[in-house]
């Protein structure tokens, strides 16, 4: 079948919850990936956030085939090795204590919720606490993270999820305060709030979110699914504000492509919250999984990724800065990191139709920003590539 015919059979077989681009991507090598026609494309979009490492790394791949080889699964029940190993860099990786490998990030986000939950239910026996989120949050699609997601365009349709969530607004404190009860059990958000549009919480913020949660008793969870994985220049996004969480969500480019996420939290409430039955996967944690991110913690290291950030970050800033001043119909850049946005004066989907066309793959964060999340191996030739082309699809 060639590539149309691939599209026409998905459209018939795939329930549709995505508008597709009208590519079939078949593989991958650095920060390139081929459609099956052979066409090339530059990618920066790393499969939302994921791929941190670019495709076709060696290592990488060896470990898994590796891995499979030798074991594949084998339940919660027993122990095995890729999970030790990758819990301890997990670890060392983020300072926090105790580590629950999920298969992907809204089930990560599931197991922050009842880790807060059970932590209060200890403390005063009741079971009407609450949560506090934020507006233009992502958190993921199942009941407890929809829950817990800004959006009530995603969440309208699914009513009633789960109860006693309250919404604030980022970067506010005073919003954030207002929303405080004697029943508030967590606070809950993302360090730099992804599909929401790219904001990242300020520091005066995320600091006044501590010690509000010091002075009240309750837990902070920092969602790092999409900010995470050393995306803004550090490990964990808040490890840069010196704010630690007391609960941490991770995924996306935790497992770089394999299917896994974790939630993580320090050992006062490890030893206070969820115990046996309390929880539990099939899949989570296994020595397959667990390979992926025993090795992708490895590669980070040894390959500095990183310092890589560090030093291309700012260009990539500099070069959308400069995008800005050339276009009156960019409004705005945001972001941090390799985790950039552009809002613009208008949709910016025919935009993204256009680089695709021209071989950039580039993804949007809502109707009018178009975002910026390559893996975080590329280098300052690719964001000259990568602006070049964007250049030549935005309107004189
Ligand atoms: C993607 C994302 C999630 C959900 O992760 P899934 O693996 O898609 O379930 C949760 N939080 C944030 C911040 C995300 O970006």
């Amino acid at each position: 079948m060639n590539m149309q015919e691939y599209i026409a059979e998905a459209e018939s077989a795939l329930l549709h919850t995505y508008n597709r681009y009208q590519i079939v991507l078949d593989r991958g090598d650095g920060v390139y990936l081929y459609d099956m026609e052979g066409r090339k494309y530059l990618d920066f979009v790393a499969g939302i956030a994921v791929f941190a490492l670019g495709y076709h790394n060696k290592e990488y791949n060896d470990a898994l085939k590796n891995q499979i080889d030798k074991l594949i699964h084998t339940s919660n029940y027993y122990y095995n090795v890729p999970a030790i190993e990758a819990a301890k860099k997990m670890k060392k990786a983020s300072g926090m204590d105790r580590v629950f490998f999920t298969n992907s990030g809204a089930e990560a986000i599931e197991g922050a919720i009842k880790t807060a939950r059970k932590y209060a239910y200890l403390k005063d026996g009741s079971t009407d606490h609450e949560i506090i989120a934020l507006n233009h949050s992502f958190h993921g699609r199942t009941m407890g993270a929809l829950a817990v997601t800004g959006n009530p365009k995603y969440r309208e349709a699914f009513e009633p999820l789960i109860g006693n969530i309250r919404f604030a607004e980022m970067n506010d404190i005073e919003s954030i305060r207002s929303q405080v009860t004697d029943k508030t059990c967590a606070i809950l958000m993302e360090t730099v709030q992804g599909e929401g549009g790219l904001i990242p919480a300020t520091e005066e913020f995320l600091k006044k979110v501590r010690s509000l949660c010091d002075e009240k008793g309750i837990l902070l969870i920092l969602d790092e699914i999409q900010c995470g994985m050393g995306r803004t220049g550090y490990m964990y996004a808040w490890q840069k504000y010196g704010v630690k969480p007391d609960i941490m969500t991770s995924a996306k480019a935790l497992g770089c492509g394999v299917p896994v996420g974790a939630f993580l939290m320090t050992e006062e409430v490890g030893r206070n919250s969820l115990v046996a039955g309390d929880h539990g996967t099939t899949y989570g944690g296994n020595p397959l999984a667990c390979a992926a991110v025993e090795k992708v913690l490895d590669l980070f290291e040894r390959n500095h990724i990183i310092e890589n950030v560090r030093e291309v970050a700012p260009y990539l800033e500099a070069r959308l800065e400069e995008l800005k001043e050339k276009h009156s119909c960019i409004i705005e850049r945001r972001g941090t990191g390799l985790m950039q946005g552009l809002k613009l004066d208008r949709p910016v989907n025919e935009i993204i139709n256009k680089a695709l066309e021209k071989g950039l793959i580039l993804i949007n964060a809502g109707a009018d920003i178009i975002r910026f999340v390559p893996p975080l191996v590329i280098q300052k030739e690719h964001v000259d590539e990568m602006i070049a082309i964007l250049d030549s699809c935005i309107e004189k």
